[in-house]
């Protein structure tokens, strides 16, 4: 069996068939392959927290080696599928030690590479944006955040430092929402270490192309949200799009024009790129055709043998017909079900759908703030919300051992005051040993 992409839907397959067929893969009878880029899985609802420092970035991977250890891992990248003649094309990452052969072949296929950031032409949007969906990116954002915090107390240039503390994030999904809310709640923290920074000083720009927020969640989690934010005097302009970001000058199709040195692009997602390199039947949007069982489908209803698919890759039929929003609730349902039916499958059993249970949403929006509805549909925010939301990301994160480790980042994080040093050097480890090279001038002669 061959599972392409360790993330949410993939290692949630690999460990619920870890369990269903232990005596099988423990006598070789049945071999699992993962294959995924990275050695670990990135628990990406906890992102925004990561950005924020309320949890070490190490606790929010899932090492897969540790997690699967009845299963073959590889660390590399599928780069097409024929499930014709049931064979995958592999790259081996260039950091893997692996000599991988190039073509893997499998009888089983799970497909669950999941999703990535849709980008647009925009002109300066290379040169001066940032994404925010991996570790290195929420690390390398709260960093920055700080750092401008600091250059804006330090310079004597009015225009620089107004530029400094404008943080401009487009696209308002979880990734948007939760990263602004979760980093503007850590600057206004920061703000009080700084003689001549105070919060009001610090602007937030949101910038969404349609007409509401979190377009993942509920409408009513998304008006709450917005409300919330908005009470916060985060400047939300919905139904607006970014026109250029040229010279760290945001121009807004609203017609507004200004300097920002932050740019954060969180605008939506399209199916993982290797979709279009298979052979595998895909819907409009580019995601893969399934049944409610979770087997890779033709349009018209016809299952493919031996094919299977989860998570934001696949379009799955909710209960009202339409396909599930890409999310880690119907991801790590989705994966434990299909697991299940991959077991009953083998063993001649019926499948049973996928039935989504009700939305379990929840914003986290900072420190001891948060909105959330509960399965019964009533609304909290505040503490009460944050505690639920919290509860929730701990059940969903994959690991007992991860889950323990959040949560003593969390019961220190109670303890102390918030933690606001920049660590930008971290990224250039080697510049102030270069810089010994390059120096001129005094000092600097040999011998010296
Ligand atoms: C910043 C952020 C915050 C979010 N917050 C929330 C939230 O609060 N609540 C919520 O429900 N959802 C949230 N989401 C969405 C949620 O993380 C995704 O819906 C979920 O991770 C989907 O799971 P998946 O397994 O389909 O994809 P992923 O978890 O993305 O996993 C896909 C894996 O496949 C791998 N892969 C890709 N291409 C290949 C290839 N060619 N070969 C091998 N492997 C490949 C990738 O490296 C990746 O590890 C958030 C997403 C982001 C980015």
């Amino acid at each position: 069996m061959l599972i392409i992409g360790g993330g949410c839907a993939g290692l949630s397959t690999a460990l619920r068939l870890q369990q269903l067929l232990r005596p099988q893969l423990r006598a070789r009878r049945i071999e699992l392959t993962i294959v995924e880029p990275q050695p670990y899985l990135t628990f990406q609802p906890l992102l925004a927290e990561v950005a924020a420092g309320s949890i070490d970035p190490r606790h929010v991977v899932v090492p897969l080696r540790t997690a699967l250890p009845d299963c073959r891992v590889l660390t590399a990248r599928v780069t097409g599928i024929d499930h014709a003649t049931r064979t995958a094309r592999v790259d081996a990452a260039p950091r893997g030690e692996l000599r991988l052969p190039t073509e893997v072949p499998y009888d089983v296929l799970v497909m669950a590479p999941g999703s990535i950031s849709r980008t647009a032409p925009v002109p300066g949007l290379a040169d001066h944006g940032m994404g925010f969906a991996t570790v290195g990116e929420a690390v390398a954002l709260r960093n920055h955040v700080l750092e401008q915090l600091d250059l804006a107390s330090s310079t004597r240039d009015p225009a620089l430092r107004q530029a400094a503390l404008t943080f401009v994030f487009v696209g308002a999904g979880y990734a948007g929402v939760g990263a602004l809310a979760e980093l503007e709640d850590m600057a206004r923290t920061a703000t009080k270490g700084f003689h001549n920074l105070g919060p009001e000083d610090l602007r937030w720009v949101l910038v969404e192309a349609t007409d509401r927020i979190l377009s993942e969640e509920t409408p009513e989690l998304a008006t709450h949200t917005l409300a919330e934010l908005r009470d916060r005097n985060i400047d939300i302009r919905l139904s607006t799009t970014l026109e250029s970001a040229v010279d760290q000058v945001i121009a807004l199709s609203d017609g507004s024009r200004f300097a920002a040195r932050t740019l954060v692009w969180t605008a939506g997602i399209r199916p993982a790129p290797v979709l279009a390199l298979t052979d595998l039947p895909l819907d409009h949007t580019g995601r893969i055709t399934c049944l409610p069982t979770l087997r890779i489908a033709d349009p018209d209803g016809t299952p493919l043998a031996d094919a299977w698919a989860a998570g934001d890759c696949a379009a799955v039929p909710g209960q009202d017909g339409e396909p599930c929003a890409p999310n880690a609730q119907h991801a790590l349902a989705q994966a434990r079900l299909l697991a299940e039916n991959l077991a009953a499958d083998l063993a001649g059993q019926p499948l049973a759908d996928y039935r989504p249970g009700g939305p379990a949403c929840s914003t986290s929006l900072g420190l001891r703030r948060a909105v959330a509805h509960t399965s019964r549909g009533t609304r909290l925010t505040g503490r009460r919300a944050w505690w639920l939301h919290r509860a929730r990301q701990l059940r969903r994160l994959p690991s007992r051992e991860r889950r323990i480790r959040v949560l003593m980042d969390w019961l220190f994080g109670g303890l102390f005051p918030r933690e606001v040093v920049s660590l930008g050097t971290i990224e250039h480890p080697r510049a102030e040993f270069e810089s010994g090279f390059s120096s001129g001038g005094r000092g600097s002669g040999p011998g010296s």
